[in-house]
């Protein structure tokens, strides 16, 4: 079975978000199970600077399409004056030179996997312009969506860069409330569809979550399948991690004091080791449940608490956060930038790790926490209900806190159950080591998508052949 990877992001290529982590990882454990897997994404500025890399793994190939104008850029699709006025133009050239590249090596996929709206275009390609090419014949898609809030929205005035007829400008095309929609364009056309969580799967076709898609979504629940994200648990392993203090594992959780430590000593933090930590590492968005934590960060630093955030975004939270740096020099560490590094360090040396989202399709960092026994506080909507359960002191189930009604009350009585726990040592020990037992490496995530390609090649899928 051969399969090539679209994805706008890559680690260890580029990297925004969680798409760039499955696509640096997935195709990898695809591959252990004996798949030929091949990896294509656009060569931005910041690849071309750090060499000739071209596969990840031992030998995954990757394939670059390179065009100075489009992607020879600081950023993948803006700066801080917003999104680049040409993306519909970059990712369409992108879409295309996938596949013409793909004939011009003579590679031919089983399965074409795309995600988010920076490769919908494929399949639209593929049963349009393309469909009566020879070489595409019997390649199927896959669509992810990694977050349905991203959907590639452009004025109706830009849809000829697309390259395609205005036919396709309609409700049963890629025409949403008068603007294109990329997304829609692949949901309508790609042969199966799946999202990182099975809850995210459901919401989605929800008007709460839908973002206006619900509909189209639902037209095509019968090919819409929820996988939970994995982790590539090589990658964020603290036992071998070479960017934390002192390694440890499961049986030596103890030692994750050294990295508390260490963290608070960078980071200007007081030197304190039974202060609650808490760390957050995410896009300051208001999907993140930023507006949540500004209102109890004064109460939650009037406490014992410590709280160190990782994090770039909206010019409102780097504001807001600022002065919370100003205001507790020695308690709040803020870091407003990239830094995959100081993540590392943040997931080994933090006691807790908050999460309060307003929508999470599958979330990593509730995941990476686990991995280094950094106990989640989370609100319980998509992959965080999937994957975090409260911590119950009677049956010692459970590998974090959890709250539902999106509410600042909620949050800040959550943090509360998990510093009233933090005080008892034994206890809060054993909830260490019961979350890093868990499991959320590709493993099993791997096989569902394997099966899903299966369906698809043997035309056997739920809903029928297309
Ligand atoms: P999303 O994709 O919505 O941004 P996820 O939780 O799925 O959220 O994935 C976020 C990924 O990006 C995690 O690997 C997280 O550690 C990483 N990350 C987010 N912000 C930063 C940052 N400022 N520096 C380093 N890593 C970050």
């Amino acid at each position: 079975m051969k399969v090539l990877f679209v994805s706008s992001e890559v680690v260890p290529f580029a990297k925004t978000g969680g798409l760039a982590d499955v696509a640096g990882s997935l195709p990898l454990a695809l591959e252990k199970l004996g798949l030929e897997v091949k990896i294509v994404m656009p060569k931005y500025k910041m690849v071309k600077a750090a060499g000739n890399k071209t596969v990840i793994g031992k030998s995954l190939e990757v394939l670059f399409i390179e065009n100075e104008k489009y992607f020879g850029r600081d950023q993948l699709y803006g700066d801080r004056f917003g999104d680049y006025p040409d993306n519909l133009e970059r990712f369409s050239y992108f879409s295309k030179a996938c596949l013409e590249l793909i004939k011009k090596i003579n590679y031919k996929p089983d399965i074409i996997h795309c995600n988010d709206w920076q490769s919908s275009l494929i399949p639209v390609y593929l049963k349009t312009i393309y469909k009566d090419d020879p070489f595409f014949y019997n390649v199927k898609t896959v669509l992810t969506i990694h977050n349905l809030s991203y959907q590639g929205l452009f004025d109706k005035s830009q849809f000829p860069q697309t390259g395609l007829g205005w036919d396709l400008f309609s409700v049963n095309g890629l025409e949403f409330y008068n603007k294109v929609n990329v997304l829609k364009g692949g949901i309508v056309f790609s042969d199966l569809i799946s999202t990182v969580s099975p809850a995210y799967s459901k919401e989605i076709q929800t008007k709460e979550f839908g973002y206006g898609l619900e509909g189209v979504l639902q037209g095509r629940s019968c090919d819409l399948y929820g996988i939970l994200n994995g982790i590539d648990y090589d990658i964020w392993n603290p036992g071998t991690d070479r960017h934390i203090a002192k390694n440890y594992d499961a049986n030596s959780a103890e030692d994750k004091l050294a990295n508390k430590e260490d963290l608070q000593k960078i980071s200007g933090l007081k030197a304190d080791k039974n202060s609650p930590l808490i760390g957050i590492i995410s896009r300051l968005a208001d999907q993140k449940g930023f507006d949540l934590i500004a209102a109890i960060i004064d109460k939650l630093l009037k406490s014992k608490a410590q709280i160190i955030i990782l994090g770039t975004g909206e010019d409102k939270y780097h504001v807001l956060l600022e002065k919370i740096a100003k205001l507790y020099p020695k308690k709040a560490s803020i870091n407003l930038k990239f830094d995959a590094v100081l993540a590392q360090k943040i997931y080994a040396g933090s006691d807790m790790f908050l999460m309060p989202s307003r929508f999470e399709p599958c979330g990593l960092g509730q995941l990476i926490a686990l991995r280094y026994g950094t106990i989640p506080v989370v609100r319980l909507t998509g992959g965080l209900r999937d994957t975090i359960r409260e911590f119950d002191t009677a049956t010692k189930q459970g590998n974090g806190f959890t709250f539902s009604e999106y509410s600042d009350s909620e949050l800040y009585a959550a943090i509360n159950r998990a510093f009233g726990l933090y005080k008892n040592k034994p206890l809060w020990k054993e909830l260490v080591k019961t979350a890093m037992g868990y499991d959320f490496s590709w493993e099993s995530s791997a096989k569902e998508y394997a099966g899903l390609y299966r369906q698809l090649v043997s035309s056997q899928a739920r809903c029928g052949v297309r």
